[in-house]
């Protein structure tokens, strides 16, 4: 691992001299520089940071365009990965975000090392995204509704599942039966993760376990699932809401395509692991774009809500 930190330096420095060479005694040296900066100007043309292209039509966005669009192409709509902090801002009133166990970190209980330890990764992902763990939990209001919201991040090692992630969900999915609370988890996630073994397995159980006294306190539960959501979170959780969304053009599935043809020798239909194709098979109930979220999930919650309170009075 510190060897590919020193590599990546060394690639960095070696770029400087291409970019200021060294003094040539000759008179012709600004006309030798030239055809050397040549492909390295052309990409300075777009200064890096103000640009993005778009993954699926090619077009260069301004990055500022973006941001405002959250982070959905202007071209082709198509969805960019987005972190849980910026979620939360596109979601909830502006201070009304109350986060629960923000400093709960994972021990490594396995004293997994591979080819680098668990805590040295941990260490990498909690300095490269500010983020203590893939999920970020918390109450606050959308629009005139308190909610418990739980939120996955996938740039924290994949968003995979460890136990602070099912531990951290199952204590919101708990407040929420408390506090009377609808609750939404937003995933996304490569699965369970496997630096915690069976540990992170157990929190399949863990937070269905939590989600079914909810249930039975006829709360709601929205699930939102976003680009990709696979594995154990999928076949946990994710699944379960009593209102499945997912954003456009998501990846949805328990196991790899490869994996599923390998086992079962079969054809598999294209695209079948997209929100399109689980939507139109039942799995999910509606596609919803994500400049349409917020007032989307407001809608149902009003419904729902409003549905629990005549359940009541007619009970
Ligand atoms: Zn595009």
């Amino acid at each position: 691992m510190a060897t590919s930190f020193i590599k990546k330096t060394l690639g960095l420095e070696t770029t400087e001299p291409a970019v200021t060479p060294p003094p040539v005694s000759s008179t012709n040296t600004s006309f030798v520089k030239k055809p050397k900066l040549q492909s390295k100007s052309r990409k300075k043309e777009i200064p890096e940071g103000l640009w993005t292209k778009c993954p699926k039509c090619g077009t260069m966005v301004f990055d500022k365009e973006l941001d405002e669009n959250l982070k959905v192409c202007t071209h082709c709509s198509y969805h960019f990965p987005i972190g849980a902090r910026e979620r939360i801002h596109s979601l909830v009133e502006t201070c009304t975000f109350e986060e629960m166990d923000a400093d709960m970190t994972s021990i490594d209980v396995l004293n997994f090392t591979g080819a680098a330890s668990y805590i040295s990764k941990l260490e990498k992902y909690q300095k490269s995204t500010g983020l203590k763990d893939a999920v970020v939990t918390g109450i606050g209001k959308i629009n005139e509704h308190r909610v418990a919201l739980g939120i996955m991040d996938f740039s924290f090692l994949g968003g995979s599942m460890g136990s602070v992630v099912g531990e951290k969900l199952t204590r919101l999915i708990e407040k929420a039966t408390e506090k009377n609370l609808p609750l939404i988890i937003i995933s996304t996630s490569g699965g369970a993760r496997m630096y915690e073994g069976m540990f992170s397995l157990m929190q399949m159980a863990k937070t269905c376990g939590a989600l079914a006294y909810h249930a039975e306190a006829r709360l709601p539960y929205i699930s939102v699932l976003t680009d990709p959501t696979m594995a154990g979170v999928m076949a946990s959780y994710a699944s379960v809401g009593d209102l499945i969304l997912a954003e456009p053009g998501a990846m949805i599935g328990f196991a790899g395509p490869r994996v599923i043809k390998d086992t079962t020798q079969a054809e598999l239909p294209p695209g079948f692991q997209t929100a399109e194709f689980l939507l139109e098979h039942g799995l999910i109930d509606s596609i919803v774009p994500r400049n349409e979220m917020k007032q989307r999930l407001t809608d149902y919650i009003t419904f729902l809500m409003a549905n629990r309170k005549t359940a009541e009075v007619t009970e």
